[in-house]
C-alpha cells in the first residue's frame, strides 16, 4: 500500500502545480488522507492555506476541487494541470450542496 500512495501522491501533486505541497497519510482506518497546502500563501506569510480530506478517490476529489478554487481565487495566474477541470470541479461542489453537504 505503501507504493500505491507514494504514487498517488506524485500524481496528485503533478495534477495539482507548482504551487502545491501534496501530501498523503493514512488514517487510523487505513484510509486515504489527502491534505493539499499551498506553498505561495505560506511564503508570503499569510495564513497557511490548506485542505484534507479522507477517503479514497472521493476524498482526493473533493481536496483538488477546493485547491483548484483556491487557485483561481487567490492565484490567477497561476498556471496547473488541474485548472483544466475546473468546469467540472464547480458542478461537483453544485452538485454537494444540492446533496446538502457543508462545508
Ligand atoms: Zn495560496
Amino acid at each position: 500500500m505503501v507504493a500505491s500512495r507514494s504514487a498517488r501522491e506524485r500524481k496528485a501533486a503533478a495534477q495539482a502545480g507548482p504551487l502545491a505541497r501534496v501530501k498523503i497519510d493514512l488514517d487510523g482506518e487505513q484510509q486515504f488522507l489527502y491534505r493539499i497546502s499551498c506553498s505561495t500563501c505560506v511564503a508570503r506569510g499569510h495564513r497557511a492555506w490548506s485542505t484534507h480530506r479522507a477517503g479514497g478517490d472521493n476524498g482526493f476529489m473533493s481536496a483538488m476541487d477546493r485547491w483548484t478554487f483556491h487557485l483561481v481565487e487567490k492565484h490567477p495566474d497561476a498556471d496547473a494541470p488541474c485548472l483544466a477541470f475546473l468546469a467540472e470541479a464547480q458542478q461537483r461542489l453544485h452538485d454537494r450542496r444540492e446533496g446538502g453537504a457543508s462545508e
